[in-house]
């Protein structure tokens, strides 16, 4: 996979080559809260129905329907309540005709009843709260009931070992309730991968620390750390690596136990040796330019772990926005592949681009942007400020890119763009 460093590749061509190294980590045994966002690696079988007896879908009264028939509130029809059933009980004793039951939602039906009335069809709501219902000893329904009415059917959700979720299904809170509603506390699911992460440079500073003159402080590692945990990685932080071959060698090795290395700067091709140096003496490297805006250079490759053990390497740049824009690109697949994922591509809207957007040159253009529903129920896109590389407050107030394709030179004021939906969940 050596190219020479001359050459151009696409997004897709370098995202191919970087994935082609990665496949799902091992499977682990997890607590169901610390499963979420990880992908299931067995299949769940219901050991018993849900819900397990027919019950009560209301408060109201078990009744037999047949006793309700014709009744309405000029002329009710009155039964008499035998017990008071609240969820978690179980009554034995049948309903007979002319009985009734008060129930809450949730309890198991008596025997003999057929349906449920609610409360509000009934003179339940007539009363003085400050009777005790439980004591009335007679009720009047108003409405007739259908059988069947207001009962939730034993095993109408789930059928004993019916397969309730699959493998290979991403765990959310509703997957959670599924697997809790069945009694399990625990599942397997593919192991998070470990994303050791490393800055380089002499000019960046640990945030804290005093900044001398000429540096500045360390985004990038922090800002790739919370896309790593975003995505359903863990984060190792291994601090700042001067740029020198002994700091960058030791730094480097401190991270040879991870799923993936994550490095920034030092990869452009002006850039001081050392960095690159290093990583093609530790392992395979190869430096990419990639067709992209913003992000040309890349690297990636594979590091020599302990006991032969191969660690990919991602070499991001170091422009902070260039750091994160290449981060979701290629660092987002390739943890989703470790986790078992395969839906890492984001969700694509055409937009109405409310000012011009122009691509300075033929690569692809990843413009941060806000985009947000119109009164016309159409999406426009809003540039978020001045696009350099360097300015990552553009990043922070962007929820997707505009993406202007390669042979685009300009989207113009009013015309339709590709964006790509990086955060729905803070749209504006
Ligand atoms: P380089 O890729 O080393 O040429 O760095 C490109 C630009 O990114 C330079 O202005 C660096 O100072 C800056 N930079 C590099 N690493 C970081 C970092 N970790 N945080 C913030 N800026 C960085
Ligand atoms: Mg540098």
């Amino acid at each position: 996979m050596t190219l020479p460093t001359s050459s151009m590749i696409s997004v897709e061509d370098a995202r191919e080559r970087i994935l082609a190294v990665f496949s799902r980590l091992e499977i682990e045994r997890k607590p169901l809260l610390d499963a979420l966002g990880q992908v299931l690696a067995e299949d769940i079988v219901a050991p018993f129905d849900i819900p397990p007896l027919d019950n009560t879908a209301m408060d109201g009264y078990a009744v037999r329907a047949a006793d309700t028939t014709g009744a309405t509130e000029a002329s009710p029809k009155e039964l008499r309540v035998i017990a008071d059933l609240a969820a978690g009980y179980v009554l034995d004793t049948p309903v007979g005709p002319g009985a009734a039951v008060r129930i809450m939602t949730g309890a198991p039906m008596p025997p003999g009843a057929d349906a449920v009335v609610p409360f509000e069809e009934t003179d339940e709501t007539l009363r003085d709260v400050n009777e005790a219902a439980t004591k009335s000893e007679s009720v009047r329904v108003f409405k007739g009931a259908e059988r069947g009415a207001n009962i939730r059917f034993r095993a109408e959700d789930v059928k004993a070992q019916q397969r309730v979720i699959e493998a290979g299904r991403v765990i959310r809170a509703s997957e959670v309730g599924v697997l809790a509603s069945v009694g399990l506390t625990e599942i397997a699911v593919y192991r998070r991968p470990v994303v050791a992460i490393l800055s380089t440079g002499d000019e960046i500073t640990e945030p804290g620390q005093p900044l001398e003159p000429g540096r500045i402080y360390d985004a990038n590692a922090h800002s790739v750390a919370a896309m790593v945990r975003k995505f359903g990685g863990i984060p190792k932080l291994l601090g700042i690596a001067k740029d020198t071959v002994e700091d960058l060698t030791r730094k480097i090795h401190e991270g040879l136990d991870a799923d993936m290395l994550v490095t920034s700067a030092g990869v452009s091709r002006g850039d001081f040796d050392v960095v690159k140096d290093v990583l093609a003496r530790e392992g395979a490297i190869n430096f990419w330019t990639v067709r992209m805006r913003p992000g040309k250079p890349l690297a990636f490759g594979v590091f020599n772990g302990p006991g032969g053990r191969k660690v990919p390497h991602l070499g991001l740049p170091g422009n902070p926005v260039s750091s994160m824009v290449s981060f979701e690109l290629f660092g987002r697949p390739a943890i989703f592949t470790m986790l078992g994922r395969s839906d890492w591509e984001r969700p694509m809207l055409r937009a109405i681009a409310r000012e011009d957007v122009v691509n300075p040159d033929t690569r692809r253009f990843y413009a941060r942007c806000i985009v947000s529903a119109g009164a016309d129920g159409r999406y426009y896109a809003d540039l978020t400020g001045p696009q350099g590389s360097g300015i990552l407050t553009s990043m922070s107030a962007a929820n997707a890119f505009a993406v202007i394709p390669e042979d685009r030179a300009v989207a113009r004021a009013g015309e339709e763009v590709e964006v790509m939906m990086i955060d729905w969940e803070h749209a504006p």
